[in-house]
């Protein structure tokens, strides 16, 4: 009997987050702290704490009262996550966290460090309910959203590490932010964006990352990139597009079949004409599924049609799931796939693949641990 106790306890809730102070905005958190029975301006300090020093530990904030620091512990700073596991690779420049959420959901970030920045990738929701068969989250289904906190807080933690030279290449600054982690950010919309003032917002507002310095990555969900365009953010825009044409594309990316290759395009170029910002169009290539010449000129021709020089093409080589009988392109059709696509008048580059050794594929380490 007694044995099956810890189960009982350990067994996930899958429920909604604590709230926390990075849930809030200034005006909310002045009155969190007020209703706290505590004078405004330590709404403030505890902003500085949390942004500015990156200590989500209310014990140590020693300017604070003794006698309040449980209470103010419990009300806006309660653990959101725990680091279960933390993996190295590239000579420890890569490093990905696996993090056990409240409820015992599970969520990875992967923190990259090159010569010139630091980039942080980020999930928005534990899970996917975006179904794209070549990725590991894809297949495990949607969990649950992430609340803003649980967003904004891996990054403050990354910042941490990277302040504290926790990652090869001695004490830095993180500098990037990409939603290209678990999740379909625009499908947590409100909370994605909230997440992402918190994070660009100077101290002590916020972790004052530079708002082009932070990539929103989305399977095309084509109104709420169009909502994206008119929040008066300029934060770059990702599409995972994979093919140019709507056929395959209905497979690869089964929202497709609700928004096709033109409507988000049109989005993309909504998005590009209302921010400046030119558009980062993503494409995982598989060998003998979309990696096809023919393939590589319609995608140059579409992008060139619809964004003109306000685009560029990210092609990213199949990290194969486990299980999935595809690969990745051999490299003469990656490198003849590049020359057609940029002879179309339009730029492209390969993406620098990291952590391949550490799983590091969007949702594979989570996957694995289950
Ligand atoms: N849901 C968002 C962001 C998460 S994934 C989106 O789809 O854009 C970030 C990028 O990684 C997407 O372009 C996604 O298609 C790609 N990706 C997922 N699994 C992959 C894999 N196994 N190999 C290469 N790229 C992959």
């Amino acid at each position: 009997m007694s044995t099956s106790l810890p189960l009982v306890f350990d067994a996930p809730k899958r429920g909604r987050p604590p709230r926390h102070l990075a849930d809030l905005t200034d005006d909310e958190l002045k009155s969190a702290v007020i209703a706290l029975g505590l004078p405004g301006f330590r709404a403030n300090q505890l902003a500085r704490h949390y942004y500015g020093r990156l200590d989500a530990d209310a014990a140590r904030m020693t300017d604070l009262p003794a006698a309040v620091r449980p209470q103010v512990a419990e009300e806006l700073f309660p653990r959101l996550m725990t680091p279960v596991r933390h993996l190295d690779c590239d000579g420890g420049t890569t490093r990905k966290t696996l993090w056990r959420l409240h409820d015992g959901t599970l969520l990875e970030s992967v923190l990259m460090r090159y010569p010139d920045r630091a980039t942080l990738c980020i999930s928005s929701q534990a899970g996917c309910g975006m179904a794209c068969p070549f990725c590991a989250t894809g297949q495990g289904g949607l969990d649950r959203n992430l609340s803003t906190a649980e967003i904004v807080d891996q990054v403050r933690a990354a910042a941490a590490a990277m302040r504290d030279g926790d990652v090869a290449g001695g004490p830095g600054r993180l500098s990037n932010v990409v939603f290209m982690g678990m999740g379909e950010p625009l499908a947590n919309y409100k909370r994605v964006v909230a997440a992402v003032r918190r994070i660009t917002s100077p101290a002590p507002g916020g972790l004052g990352i530079s708002q082009r310095s932070v990539t929103v990555s989305t399977v095309g969900l084509a109104p709420a990139i169009r909502k994206l365009a008119d929040e008066g953010l300029s934060v770059t825009l990702a599409v995972s597009l994979h093919t140019p044409d709507d056929e395959l594309r209905d497979t690869l990316v089964p929202v497709n079949n609700r928004w096709s290759v033109q409507e988000v395009l049109d989005a993309a170029r909504y998005y590009a004409d209302k921010t400046g910002r030119r558009v980062s169009i993503e494409y995982a290539l598989i060998r003998d599924v979309n990696d096809q010449p023919w393939r590589a000129d319609l995608l140059g021709k579409k992008l060139h049609r619809a964004l003109g020089p306000l685009v560029h093409v990210n092609l990213i080589p199949l990290n194969p799931t486990p299980g999935s009988e595809w690969d990745a392109s051999p490299k003469p059709a990656q490198d003849e796939f590049v020359r057609r696509v940029i002879a179309q008048g339009v730029s492209c580059t390969v993406r620098d693949t990291r952590g391949q050794e550490i799983a590091a594929a969007c949702g594979q380490l989570a996957a694995e641990e289950r």
